[in-house]
């Protein structure tokens, strides 16, 4: 195991402290810090920013962050059972280590980070991971409050953020993060890794904002996605009936064929949609 910092063991941490993970709070923690100094490290130099952290449990990632140089960490954690052991860490790197007890999708990440550069870190949580990447990607303001995402999901979920179009994993949030953003996944990590194991494999996913999305309203993007990918098997001319009458006659004018289906449609054709629905929402 490598040795980072003077911190015991996280075997030791989660004993001493009686962390034994829970389910419903996706715990799988990761106790190699070798791993973990390889996820810090794919965030970027973290020299001069603010490092975003949900989940920290007993700390592996974030003891990597910090070791990394992370200026500044503010991890939100909602297990009140993590924060004396956070509060090791804390006093171990004084001044750099801020740990919010809470719920991530309830706390307002753009104040809590005051304006400073941001890179947003997390082996996250399964039951709420997806939901928050949406948040971070559909926030209005564009270019975000942050600088890079550097996440852990379910390898499931990372090829859905990445996948092109006509493949099987190819739907809403790939449009919407593929819209908005730049890169995929990194690299695997094997159950094996973590503990207890899940059933399958993690992947870890690096995002970075893309300066300049084709312009679009963000609005109409996510009702359009949301209606044609929720009948992914109809046709558009049948899947958009939901949002209008005149779902042929909209997807015609925005120069696609009726009788495609989502997932034919690429992410410049969806951009095209929305803004061709918004264009006669507004008349
Ligand atoms: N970062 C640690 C690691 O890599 O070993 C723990 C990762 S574990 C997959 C997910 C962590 O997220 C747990 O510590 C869990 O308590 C926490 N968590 C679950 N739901 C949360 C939420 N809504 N807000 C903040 N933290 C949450």
């Amino acid at each position: 195991m490598a040795q980072i910092d003077d911190l015991p063991p996280l075997r030791d941490v989660i004993a001493a402290h009686g962390l034994n993970a829970k389910k419903s709070l996706g715990q799988n923690f990761l106790l190699d810090l070798n791993l973990t100094s390889r996820i810090a490290r794919s965030a970027g130099s973290l020299e001069d920013c603010t490092v975003l952290e949900v989940g920290p449990g007993p700390g592996g990632l974030t003891r990597a962050l910090l070791a990394a140089g992370a200026k500044r960490v503010i991890a939100i954690e909602k297990d009140s059972r993590c924060l004396p052991a956070l509060a090791e860490i804390s006093a171990h790197y004084p001044g750099r280590l801020e740990v919010i007890e809470g719920d991530a999708l309830e706390i307002d990440p753009v104040a809590l980070t005051g304006g400073d550069k941001v890179r947003i870190a997390a082996n996250l949580p399964y039951n709420v991971g997806t939901q928050l990447l949406i948040n971070w990607i559909t926030t209005p303001q564009w270019p975000p409050f942050w600088s890079s995402l550097t996440l852990m999901f379910q390898k499931e979920v990372g090829e859905r953020i990445s996948a092109p179009p006509a493949s099987k994993a190819y739907g809403r949030l790939a449009v919407l993060a593929g819209w908005r953003c730049k890169g995929g996944i990194l690299f695997d990590i094997s159950p094996k890794a973590f503990t207890p194991p899940p059933k399958v494999t993690s992947a870890v996913v690096h995002l970075t904002p893309n300066p300049s999305p084709l312009p679009c309203d963000l609005k109409a993007l996510e009702k359009i996605t949301a209606a044609a990918f929720g009948q992914r098997r109809k046709m558009l001319r049948a899947s958009l009936r939901s949002l209008t009458p005149d779902a042929e006659d909209l997807v015609t004018k925005a120069g696609l064929k009726p009788t495609a289906r989502a997932e034919e449609i690429d992410i410049a054709g969806f951009v095209e949609l929305a803004n061709t629905f918004r264009a006669a929402q507004a008349v």
